[in-house]
């Protein structure tokens, strides 16, 4: 392809906005043009590796045994209303408007297709015979995403590959969600990413049922800990460490009294702090936690209904809950109090509420949920359940229970509730410490089970060799393309500009002509092009009446991995230089030597 022919709009403006390197560089480098926020279109140079990691994608899913189909964008809203998920969707799930008992009323653009997959599985598939299977496509999401961020790494509009596989039993959802797991660690390679496959938050299945492959890069949303030694890792929603030692230590406040101080205005944990002479560590933060006013399951029949019941949760001052850790335990959706909630349970305005006596105030079926760091305090300081006041010396197992009490109806539970900080020992036992780093999530395999087929949702079946029904036992793959591209580009750049790997380039060489008004020059240029295409490298030719300045400064922004320079002064020395955008020295060679060594380099590399 010759440059003068083909469609580079390189530029050196980028908007104040473009923050992060992959960003800035897809713009830079003419691969994207943003028409809208969180929606892109992609330039002929930004396609073509986007069809690269797509082809590398479709390569591994065949191999892997799942079965290519393509569903539509337009989803009608029915099967997300029998689901129950346009309400756990909210905004996300982007609705067509129209008059009232028009068709657009009843279609939403598919974020997903979970419910779509199982309304085709459910009518074609009805015998354990034709299990298992895995259908997967290549297809675009429309998402409502609040806050678009970072370039294509977060848009409305993105391209994924979706998978779902659908089993007769648990055993066989293991199988294909290993073939799953495997064939992304073989697609992220290929794409020439350092991923890591770390363990995320997995629902109502729990256990090992969920993986998301991370790349790690500051220009990431996710956090994942992990260890030192490297025998941990997780995203933060769902990371846990080893339990704290207990202390030997005697319990220091066991006599005294609890002291009120004075704490006036002060609701946040540094103020109080700073009034009590204390450290964050040595403090309770007692939360306050309602039953969620929407229900995510109300479409089931038999849903929660009554007052809500409340949770209080309690993690150390220098802790934060983690709202998926404790929606576990409580196995209820919670949500923040609110202020008058709060007031009538405390007696206090938000900011002062402390465990003290609050456990003799709750009803039944409601609960107290310590963290297992508070548990192992000797003596602490909270809120004393009295507007503008603290009291200090508050001792757990005396000022509220830390295991249920007979005489109440309400459940006394000691966990883990909290994200984990950076410095707590690994889970595993190893003792190494964890390490929060930040990344992107480029891809999520997932164990679903029967959230979709069971009865009270999409109620999908099959007759088992037993001859009775039993529902499909699902798992769910996605990879972001989109998010690989620029996850890549994150991963591989340098001040110039991009380091594709061979997998995924654009074009797999460059020809920089230099003195372009050479006509020899020009000539062994368009051979080595011609030679190079005919043995099927993709390659670009620079041909563009430029100063050599200016070729090599787009050569570094675009780059691609091999590049051929074609020159006045090396030709009369009857070579051309080779080298690699990834660094390293360039080779002369004679030009007829050129094309064989580039074609063996460009195979190699191509993994
Ligand atoms: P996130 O937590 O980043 O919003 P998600 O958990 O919603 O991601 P999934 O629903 O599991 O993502 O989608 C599968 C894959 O699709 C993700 O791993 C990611 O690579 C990609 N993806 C998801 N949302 C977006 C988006 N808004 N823009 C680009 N890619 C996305
Ligand atoms: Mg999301």
């Amino acid at each position: 392809m010759r440059w003068t022919e083909f469609f580079i709009p390189t530029t050196k403006e980028v908007p104040k906005d473009a923050v992060v390197a992959s960003h800035q560089l897809m713009l830079r480098a003419g691969l994207i043009r943003q028409l809208a926020a969180g929606v892109y279109a992609y330039l002929p140079l930004g396609y073509r590796a986007l069809r690269k990691i797509e082809n590398i994608v479709r390569e591994e899913m065949n191999s892997a045994g799942a079965i290519e189909l393509h569903m539509p964008c337009l989803q009608p809203l029915e099967l997300w209303e029998q689901t129950g998920r346009t309400q756990a969707m909210g905004d996300v799930l982007l609705r067509l408007a129209g008059p009232a008992g028009d068709w657009r009323t009843q279609t939403c653009l598919g974020p997903t297709h979970e419910e779509n997959v199982t309304e085709i599985v459910k009518a074609y598939v009805s015998s354990y015979k034709q299990l298992p299977i895995n259908l997967y496509q290549i297809q675009t999401k429309f998402r409502g995403e609040a806050r678009p961020k970072s370039g294509v790494l977060r848009t409305r509009e993105f391209l994924m590959k979706d998978a779902y596989s659908f089993d007769r039993d648990k055993a066989g959802l293991d199988v294909s969600y290993q073939k799953m797991y495997d064939a992304y660690c073989r697609i992220y390679t290929r794409c020439g990413l350092p991923y890591i496959a770390v363990e995320a938050e997995s629902g109502p299945i729990g256990g090992d049922a969920s993986h998301e492959f991370m790349v790690l890069t500051e220009a990431g949303e996710d956090y994942v800990a992990m260890s030192e030694n490297g025998d941990y890792a997780a995203n933060t929603e769902r990371a846990t460490c080893a339990p704290p030692r207990i202390s030997a230590a005697p319990l220091t406040g066991s006599g005294a009294a609890l002291s009120e101080i004075h704490t006036p205005g002060a609701g946040r944990v540094e103020d109080v702090c700073k009034l009590l002479g204390t450290t964050p560590a040595h403090m309770i933060k007692t939360l306050i936690y309602r039953t969620a006013t929407v229900e995510a399951t109300s479409h089931r029949k038999g849903a929660a209904s009554g007052p809500p019941a409340r949770v209080i949760a309690l993690v150390r001052g220098d802790h934060d809950i983690n709202d998926h850790k404790l929606a576990k335990i409580s196995g209820l959706r919670l949500e923040l109090a609110d202020p008058r909630t709060i007031e009538e349970l405390t007696g206090a305005a938000v900011g002062f509420a402390g465990p003290q006596g609050l456990f003799d105030r709750l009803r039944p079926g409601e609960q107290l949920i310590i963290d297992r760091d508070v548990e192992v305090m000797t003596s602490a300081a909270t809120g004393a359940n009295r507007t503008d006041y603290h009291v200090d010396g508050v001792v757990p197992g005396r000022d509220f229970p830390l295991e249920s009490r007979g005489e109440s109806g309400a459940a006394v539970k000691v966990a883990d509730i909290r994200n984990v900080v950076d410095g707590d020992a690994s889970p595993t036992g190893s003792g190494s410490p964890l390490r929060l780093r930040k990344a992107i999530e480029v891809g999520h395999v997932f164990k679903l089970g029967t959230k979709y087929t069971a009865k009270d949702s999409l109620d999908a079946t099959f007759l088992d060799a037993d001859g009775k029904p039993k529902p499909f036992i699902m798992g769910c793959y996605g990879i972001g393309l989109n998010r690989i591209m620029a996850a890549a580009i994150e991963s591989r750049h340098d001040d110039g500009g991009i380091i594709w790997p061979m997998s995924i380039a654009p074009f797999e060489a460059l020809i920089v002509a230099l003195d372009p008004r050479d006509a020899q020059v020009m000539s062994t240029a368009a051979k080595i092009h011609d030679e190079l295409a005919a043995a099927g490298v993709d390659v670009l030719y620079d041909d563009r009446d430029e100063r050599a300045g200016f070729k090599f400064k787009d050569a570094d922004l675009i780059g691609i991995p091999l590049r051929i320079v074609v020159g006045r002064k090396s030709l009369a020395e009857g070579v051309v230089e080779m080298g690699r955008r990834a660094g390293g020295e360039a080779v002369k060679l004679p030009p007829s030597e050129a094309v064989g060594r580039a074609t063996a380099l460009v195979r190699e590399l191509r993994g």
